[in-house]
């Protein structure tokens, strides 16, 4: 399980949090929450501010491992995500990490670097889809064997 909470990225004086089983689940959650109870938040942001509060959110995603003691640092699980997770044919690359953040930025310098036509052009919006997509791809190392079956 990841977890988020208000506290977690700075907003004070609010007990929310949500836990779910994918980053970009725990993500959209919280930005839904932010929406309705912190409107304030996100009223008339840039993109680069909109990206900067994704960021906080992304650093204040944690893995909840059943009954493990808070304190077990080198429990933490392990994200990934590949390029075959994304569509992308003909790459092998895996970018993994222990944050959803640092996973997201190693698959975002690779696809730039080695797929730059997925992200030549896009606007706003459509590169707001394919951080979803890479987002809503990431999944634990333990889960992957199993999740992977479709491929
Ligand atoms: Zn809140
Ligand atoms: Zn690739």
């Amino acid at each position: 399980m990841l977890r988020v909470s208000c506290k977690d990225i700075g907003i004070e004086g609010c007990e929310f949090s949500c836990q779910a089983e994918k980053v970009g689940k725990v993500e959209d959650l919280m930005l839904e929450h932010i929406r309705e109870a912190h409107p304030h938040m996100i009223a008339g942001l840039t993109w680069e501010q909109h990206k900067a509060l994704e960021t906080r959110i992304k650093h204040g995603i944690h893995a909840l491992e059943e009954g493990a003691e808070p304190h077990e640092h080198d429990r933490s699980l392990t994200l990934r995500v590949a390029c075959r997770d994304l569509g992308v044919t003909g790459c092998d690359f895996v970018a993994e990490g222990e944050k959803a953040r640092e996973v997201e930025d190693k698959m975002f310098d690779h696809i730039r670097e080695r797929h730059p036509e997925l992200i030549a052009g896009l606007d706003f919006k459509q590169y707001g889809e394919l951080e979803r997509r890479v987002k809503a791809a990431i999944v634990h190392e333990a889960e992957s064997s199993e999740a992977r079956h479709a491929a």
